[in-house]
């Protein structure tokens, strides 16, 4: 069996008759087993899949999706089937419902084969933060696959599926594609319904694509994108037709902002194939112009601040009463809630906790919470502004390529750093894909570059994305 890269492909062999959805699943499934070693996957969902497929066979139904296979991310609600953010807390839990971008994605033909391991409720950047231990780097296993979303990555690479479902709250889908070679997509905040999300960081969460091109990128987008009456932070902007994939009609402009192509932390070798992506841009026939971003540095702390407070709140909801693990030690109402939440959560989820919980205390929250939140409106118009004059923002997807495990864990905050190139898009809710561009020249790993567009902008920033590979 060919490994497929695009929907088109499966498609196109499909109708020849030279595949069946049978065979195409089962040959996932195969692969599946021989990729046990990375731990991609938490749950595979085979013999349903294998049923579904054989139905599909049968009946030759219409769905634009149809043999699209689909790994979901561990943090998305797919009812009657068990859904745990890669936490002790949520172990056994099993969905009631499905996420409306899930439930829209199956109505047009797609199959879901399993559920894939994440840092624990989305919290972290190597994958590494699971109740079900880390997925490892397809490229090299010793590697992490970045994360929160390295399984969903991974899935792909590895070809176990054609495309994943991940999250990214502030780089979660972008810097796993990067360190995985494979191209992840975060729309604009409000794009694609939170509804069956399990919540992290509200105001800046979104589901976000993993696969190997802009095409399948693009039609999985439109297929999920639109307003949904279970999320009012939904919005009713119309859907355009993304898998049109329109080239630009005129030369686009291009910025990338000088202070993080000089960043200290950004690897020479990611430095120089970014600066040969935005020569490639040129020829192309577009402008590309170096800009001042005064606030690079403070994009961290503010998510950091953020970020945490929002998850501390959002996840008061584990409290070994409602749902998930109940600690057999418990003995009245406050050791149920204490002993439930310090067995059940990992280390990581109770640094961010207690973090956020600081934040917001009487006392502390107007000197970080505020302004934090008055940092990110700062963020948020300069980088409005930016898209006055510009159509795009390039940055390298991450300042560095896929790490060793083991050798960020015991230091947070070098790992927080690992997203400062993507954080801006989550805090001024615009849209980010980020493109595989080719192996550095040292240590051979994948390397990814990233464009941003202004909100609601999707349509071209994937036509432009489309027209350069
Ligand atoms: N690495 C970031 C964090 O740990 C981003 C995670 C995400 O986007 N979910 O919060």
């Amino acid at each position: 069996m060919p490994a497929f890269r695009t929907l088109a492909e499966v498609q196109a062999a499909l109708r020849s008759g030279a595949l069946t959805m049978e065979s195409l699943v089962a040959s996932y499934l195969e692969r599946i087993e021989a990729t046990r070693h990375l731990n991609i996957y938490v749950e595979v969902f085979e013999q349903e899949a294998l049923e579904q497929a054989r139905r599909q066979d049968a009946a030759k139904p219409a769905g634009r999706l149809l043999g699209m296979v689909l790994a979901i991310k561990d943090v998305i609600c797919y009812k009657d089937h068990e859904v745990t953010a890669g936490s002790n807390i949520l172990r056994g839990f099993r969905s009631l419902f499905s996420a409306t971008a899930v439930e829209r994605l199956l109505a047009e033909g797609a199959i879901i084969i399993g559920r894939v391991n994440c840092d624990e409720f989305a919290m972290g950047s190597s994958n590494e933060n699971s109740c079900y231990g880390p997925t490892r780097n397809a490229a090299d296993p010793e590697r992490v696959p970045g994360g929160s979303s390295g399984a969903s990555a991974v899935a792909v690479q590895a070809g176990t599926c054609l495309a994943a479902l991940g999250s990214d709250t502030g780089g979660s889908v972008r810097q796993p594609a990067a360190f995985c070679g494979v191209t992840g997509f975060k729309p604009s905040y409000g794009r694609i319904s939170r509804h069956g999300l399990i919540a992290y960081g509200s105001s800046l969460d979104q589901i976000g694509t993993l696969a190997h091109s802009v095409e399948d990128t693009a039609l999985l987008l439109e297929i999920m994108a639109g307003p949904d009456a279970y999320d009012s932070t939904a919005s009713v902007e119309p859907v355009p037709a993304y898998s049109r994939l329109a080239p630009p009609d005129r030369p686009m402009r291009v910025a990338y902002f000088r202070t993080a192509i000089e960043h200290p932390h950004l690897d020479e070798g990611i430095r120089a194939l970014t600066l040969r992506f935005a020569d490639r841009i040129r020829q192309a026939g577009h402008t590309v112009e170096a800009i001042d971003f005064e606030y690079l540095d403070y994009i961290i702390p503010t998510y950091y601040v953020l970020a945490t407070a929002e998850a501390s709140s959002n996840l008061s909801r584990y409290d070994g009463v409602r749902f998930g693990h109940r600690s057999q030690a418990a003995h009245d109402l406050n050791s149920t809630y204490k002993r439930s939440r310090t067995e059940g959560f990992g280390a990581e989820v109770k640094r961010r906790i207690m973090l956020g919980t600081f934040v917001l205390s009487s006392g502390y929250y107007d000197a970080y919470y505020t302004k934090a939140q008055q940092v990110r409106r700062l963020i948020h118009d300069r980088t409005k502004e930016i898209f006055q004059q510009y159509d795009f923002i390039l940055m390298p997807a991450a300042p560095t390529t896929a790490w060793r495990l083991g050798e960020k864990i015991s230091d947070p905050v070098e790992m927080y750093l690992a997203d400062v190139f993507t954080v801006q898009a989550n805090l001024a809710g615009i849209p980010a894909i980020a493109l595989p561009i080719g192996q550095h020249p040292e240590d051979g790993l994948p390397v990814g570059v990233q464009l941003m567009a202004d909100a609601f902008q999707e349509e071209a920033l994937l036509g432009f994305a489309h027209s350069l590979f």
